[in-house]
C-alpha cells in the first residue's frame, strides 16, 4: 500500500510519460516492421518456390509427353528418369507419373508404383487445368500438371505429374530469422530504455532547477535574487511568470504592512488624545468645572473620530471581499440620488454650499444599493468638505445613460486637488493636506471605498481637478450587473 503511494508521483510524472513516449516512438515502428517482414517472408517464399518447381515440372511434363514416355512401356526411360530424380533431389521432393488409367506408372519414393490414383487435383489436371496447393500445416507444396499429347491438335492428356515439395527448410529460416528478430529487439529495447532515461533526465534538469530554486525560496534558503533558467523558452517564460507573481506578492506584502502601521497610527492618535486629556484633568483636581466641560467635550470627539475610522475601516473589508458579496437589486437611480442628497443637505446647508441634481432621464440599474450608497455619498461629502465656506460653493450631481451604461458626475468649485496628488487620491489613508482633512473630520478612506465599490459593480471612475477651482468625479456603471 505505502509502496504503490510512493509510486504513484513517479508514475504521474513527466519525466515517466517521456521515457515511456520515446520508447513508444522508437519501438513501435520497428516491432511492426520486423512483424510485417517476418509475416510476409513465408507467403513470399513459398511463392519464388512455387513458380521455380512449376516451371520446371512443366519443362519435364513437356520432356516426358515428346517421349511418349507415359503411353509406351518399352520406352527408354532413363534420361526422363534422371531428369525426374534430379528435380525431386534439388527440391526435397516427390514426384509421381499417372498414366490416362489414373495408375501410378512412375513414382520417385518407389512406395505407390503400379497402383491407382484417384485424387481431385489429378482429376482436374486430367481436363487440363494445373493445380499448385501449398499445405502451410505439414510444410509442402504440391502440384499436378498435365502431360498434353503434343501431336494431338485436341490436346490430348496422356498423363499427369504429381510433384510435391517440401517447404521445411522455409519454415526453419522463418524460425531463424524470428529468433534473430527477437534477439535484436531485446538488445534494442535495453539501449532504448538506457538512452530515453538519459535523454530525459538530461531534458528534465531544468526544470528540476525552477523546483528546487522554488522550495529553496519557500525554505527561505534562497536568495530574493531574479529566478532564471533560460534553457528552455518554456522555462525562460514560467520564470518570467515567478519573478512577477513574486514582485507582485512582495509588493501586496509592503502595501498590506503599511496598511496595518497605518491603521495602527490612525488609530493611536485619538487615543493619544485622549489620555493627554484625561492626564490632564487627572492632574487638576481643583479646575474649574467648565474647564472639565470643555475637556469632557474634546474627549467626545476624539472618540467619534476613532468610531469613523473604525467603521470606514469596516466599510473598506467589505468592499476588499469578492463580488459574491455583493446583493444585486433593480434600483432607481434617481430617487436614490435625490435621498442621498437630501440627506447631506443639512451638512451642505452646514458649509454654506449649494447642493444641486440634475437627472436627464429616468434610470433603473441593477446594483448593490447599500454599497453604491456609501460611494456616491463619500463623493458628494468631499465634494461639501473640501469646498469654499464664504458661501459661494456648489456641488452638482447629475445622471445620464445610454443603452449599457448609467454616468455619474459630480463637480464642485472647490479647494481642487493638486495634479501630483491626483494618482494617490484612492490610496487608502492618503489625503492632501492631513491636518486640513483631520479638521474636518475625514479618514483618508472614502476614496479607496468609493473606488472599490465601483470597481466590484464593474464600473470605473475618473477625476478631473484643478487647483483652486474645483473637482470632477466622472463615474460609469454598467446598467445590467455583469456577474
Ligand atoms: P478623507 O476622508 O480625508 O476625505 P478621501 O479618501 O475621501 O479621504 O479623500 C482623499 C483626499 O482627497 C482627501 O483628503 C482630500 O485631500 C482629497 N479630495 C477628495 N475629494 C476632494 C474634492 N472634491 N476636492 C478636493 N479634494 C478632494
Amino acid at each position: 500500500m505505502k509502496r504503490s503511494k510512493k509510486l504513484l508521483p513517479f508514475f504521474k510524472s513527466l519525466k515517466f510519460r517521456l521515457i515511456l513516449l520515446i520508447i513508444g516512438v522508437s519501438l513501435l515502428p520497428a516491432a511492426v516492421l520486423c512483424y510485417g517482414i517476418l509475416n510476409t517472408y513465408e507467403a513470399r517464399a513459398v511463392s519464388i518456390r512455387e513458380s521455380e518447381i512449376l516451371s520446371q515440372a512443366k519443362i519435364l511434363a513437356n520432356q516426358i509427353s515428346t517421349t511418349n514416355y507415359v503411353v509406351e512401356s518399352d520406352k527408354d526411360t532413363t534420361t526422363i528418369q534422371a531428369q525426374i530424380d534430379l528435380l525431386t533431389t534439388l527440391y526435397d521432393g516427390r514426384v509421381i507419373i499417372v498414366d490416362d488409367t489414373c495408375r501410378i506408372s512412375y513414382d520417385t519414393y518407389n512406395m505407390d508404383t503400379h497402383r491407382t490414383i484417384i485424387l481431385e487435383e489429378v482429376i482436374r489436371s486430367f481436363s487440363g487445368e494445373t493445380v499448385v496447393s501449398f499445405d502451410d500445416k505439414n510444410h509442402y507444396i504440391e502440384m499436378t500438371i498435365p502431360i498434353i499429347n503434343p501431336e494431338d491438335t485436341k490436346e490430348t492428356v496422356l498423363g499427369v505429374m504429381l510433384v510435391s515439395v517440401s517447404t521445411d527448410n522455409i519454415t526453419l529460416n522463418l524460425i531463424y530469422l524470428r529468433q534473430v528478430a527477437l534477439v535484436i529487439f531485446l538488445v534494442a529495447v535495453c539501449v532504448v530504455c538506457f538512452g530515453g532515461i538519459l535523454i530525459v533526465v538530461q531534458l528534465m534538469k531544468p526544470i528540476r532547477k525552477v523546483t528546487d530554486k522554488i522550495t529553496e525560496m519557500q525554505v527561505g534558503l534562497g536568495t530574493l535574487e531574479l529566478l532564471e533558467v533560460d534553457n528552455y523558452t518554456e522555462t525562460t517564460a514560467l520564470c518570467r511568470n515567478i519573478n512577477k507573481m513574486l514582485a507582485e506578492t512582495k509588493v501586496m506584502d509592503e502595501s498590506r504592512q503599511e496598511f496595518v502601521s497605518n491603521v495602527s497610527h490612525e488609530l493611536k492618535t485619538p487615543m493619544t488624545s485622549i489620555k493627554v486629556l484625561a492626564d490632564s484633568i487627572n492632574s487638576m483636581p481643583d479646575a474649574p468645572i467648565e474647564m472639565y466641560q470643555e475637556f469632557m467635550g474634546d474627549i467626545t470627539n476624539e472618540i467619534e473620530r476613532e468610531t469613523k475610522i473604525i467603521n470606514d475601516l469596516l466599510s473598506l473589508v467589505k468592499m476588499d471581499k469578492s463580488a459574491a458579496d455583493l446583493n444585486i437589486t433593480s434600483v432607481n437611480m434617481n430617487d436614490l440620488l435625490e435621498q442621498i442628497l437630501k440627506r447631506l443637505q443639512p451638512i451642505a446647508d452646514k458649509q454654506q454650499v449649494e447642493l444641486v441634481l440634475e437627472s436627464f432621464r429616468p434610470i433603473t440599474a441593477e446594483i448593490d444599493e447599500v454599497k453604491l450608497t456609501l460611494a456616491i455619498t463619500n463623493l458628494v461629502e468631499n465634494g461639501i468638505k473640501y469646498n469654499r465656506n464664504d458661501g459661494t460653493g456648489w456641488v452638482h450631481v447629475s445622471i445620464n445613460s445610454d443603452y449599457q451604461y448609467f454616468y455619474l458626475k459630480v463637480e464642485d468649485n472647490g479647494i481642487g486637488i493638486p495634479e501630483e496628488s491626483l494618482d494617490h487620491i484612492y490610496e487608502r489613508f492618503y489625503r492632501v493636506d492631513k491636518s486640513h482633512s483631520r479638521e474636518i473630520g475625514g479618514t483618508g478612506l472614502g476614496l479607496a471605498i468609493t473606488r472599490n465599490s465601483i470597481l466590484m459593480h464593474k464600473g470605473a471612475i475618473k477625476v478631473y481637478s484643478q487647483l483652486g477651482e474645483g473637482t470632477t468625479f466622472d463615474v460609469r456603471i454598467p446598467l445590467n450587473y455583469i456577474a
